[in-house]
């Protein structure tokens, strides 16, 4: 194989958030024949980065004497935060409104607690409803908010337009060359192509039979990755008077807001050769007891719009590694083929970051401490626990199975958003 350089050949599987990234920064340090594949159209209906809004957290700045792993979480949030905060691109679509962690279960608050430790001093304590209330413009939350208690971070968090960053990114990417092929025959991978020594990845092949040819493969289809778990949670859009939506710049013009059912995830459970996977689907529906868990956090909080008609919904999948840190490496055994995986819940805020260490690991100059934390490492997927909730909580605090889901929504959906 030859020596990465301007003209390789560089072929990106999944044109979702990192994907799109990750073509965005090759392309802007020169490189010139990458090739992006995705099994829908653009924004693909499956991608997670697809969406109104993601939250998005600023961090410490990263130190030497920083544990390896807050040194990692450190840097990509220092990397991603410079991009969200300084490059024209990027900085459209952060808006730093601070944000509200709380709880109303005591696990779930010694939860809040764990996550504002060690820096009390950022975060306004929220004990009533009145403050809670006095958190939003008058008229905004007026719920009795029983027995929630929390934290409130004014400054250095907030949330990014997701999909408009991602439309930003992938026009850029075009107008610098990057060629994207999207469709369900065309762009969707089915296989990989390996040289007749079965150690190199030469490229991938299409649902149409065609074989795409690089010198360089890039994995970042999200879930569609064996070693990570998928994870789906739930999406409701609801119709909304314009002045509760103006912490959303450009879909106020749509009064909408977005509501995430959050909780350890749905699996979506089969056997493949033995082995226990979840598979993702695309639905434009949500299982019905998703639906009356947002009703109720709207009874709490924002009453007036309980019984308000949803707009939209849809079952939205992230991959979870064990740890919940990236993988972004080099596959140890298949030259030419590196992974981008396992957004695990934070993958949107750290998407610039992302780019950048795709981009860094293709080219070989990723800093050590990086190279270590994110590297390959299925010894921490032996004998996994599918039921372990990963800090994650929410609903009855246990990871669901879409097989035990009996009834889901029929709310009319609006195919045209996706
Ligand atoms: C409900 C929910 C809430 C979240 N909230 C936040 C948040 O507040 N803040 C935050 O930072 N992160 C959040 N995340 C996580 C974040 O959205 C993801 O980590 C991130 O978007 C993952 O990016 P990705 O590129 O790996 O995947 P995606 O954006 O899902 O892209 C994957 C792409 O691969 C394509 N693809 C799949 N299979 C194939 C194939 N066979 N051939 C070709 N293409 C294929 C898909 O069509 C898709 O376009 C949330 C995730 C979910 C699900």
């Amino acid at each position: 194989m030859s020596p990465l350089n301007h003209k390789s050949a560089i072929l990106i599987i999944g044109g979702g958030t990192w994907g799109c990234s990750a073509a965005l920064q090759l392309a802007r340090r020169g490189h010139r024949r990458i090739k992006v594949l995705d099994s829908s159209r653009f924004p693909s209906p499956s991608a997670a980065g697809n969406d109104i809004n993601k939250i998005a957290e600023e961090a410490n700045l990263p130190f030497e004497n920083d544990s390896d792993k807050d040194y990692a979480w450190n840097r990509i949030h220092q990397l991603a935060m410079d991009a969200w905060k300084h490059d024209p691109l990027y900085a459209p679509f952060y808006h730093p409104t601070g944000f509200i962690m709380s709880a109303c279960g005591s696990e779930a608050y010694n939860q809040v607690l764990k996550y504002v430790s060690g820096r009390e001093s950022q975060f306004m304590t929220l004990r009533n409803a009145a403050d809670f209330r006095a958190t939003m413009p008058k008229g905004i939350l007026t719920g009795d908010f029983p027995q929630w208690r929390g934290f409130w971070q004014k400054d250095g968090a907030g949330w990014v337009f997701a999909r408009g960053a991602l439309e930003a990114i992938h026009a850029e990417a075009e107008r610098l060359g990057v060629e994207f092929v999207a469709g369900s025959l065309q762009g969707k991978v089915e296989a990989l192509l390996y040289s007749d020594d079965g150690f190199t990845i030469l490229g991938a092949r299409t649902t149409d039979g065609a074989q795409h040819i690089a010198d360089q493969t890039i994995l970042a289809a999200a879930s569609t990755n064996r070693v990570d778990r998928w994870y789906t949670k739930t999406y409701q859009f609801s119709s909304m008077p314009s002045a509760a939506s103006s912490s959303n710049q450009t879909d106020a013009s749509n009064h909408e807001m977005k509501i995430c059912d959050e909780h350890p995830g749905y699996c979506n459970f089969v056997r493949v050769n033995g082995e226990l996977r979840s598979v993702p689907f695309v639905r434009q529906q949500i299982p019905l007891e998703a639906e009356q868990r947002m009703r109720r956090l709207l009874h709490e909080s924002m009453p007036t719009l309980e019984s308000h008609e949803f707009s939209f919904a849809r079952v939205c999948w992230d991959a979870d590694t064990v740890d919940r840190l990236f993988l972004i490496d080099r596959h140890p055994k298949y030259a030419g083929l590196v992974l981008a995986v396992g957004g695990s819940g934070h993958g949107f805020m750290t998407m610039p970051a992302a780019g950048i260490i795709v981009a860094d690991v293709l080219e070989g100059i990723l800093e050590t401490r990086l190279r270590t934390m994110l590297r390959w490492r299925p010894e921490t997927a032996v004998d996994r626990n599918w039921q372990d909730t990963q800090d994650r909580f929410g609903a009855d605090g246990k990871v669901m199975d879409f097989r035990d889901v009996r009834k889901w929504t029929q709310i009319r959906g609006d195919d045209a958003k996706l």
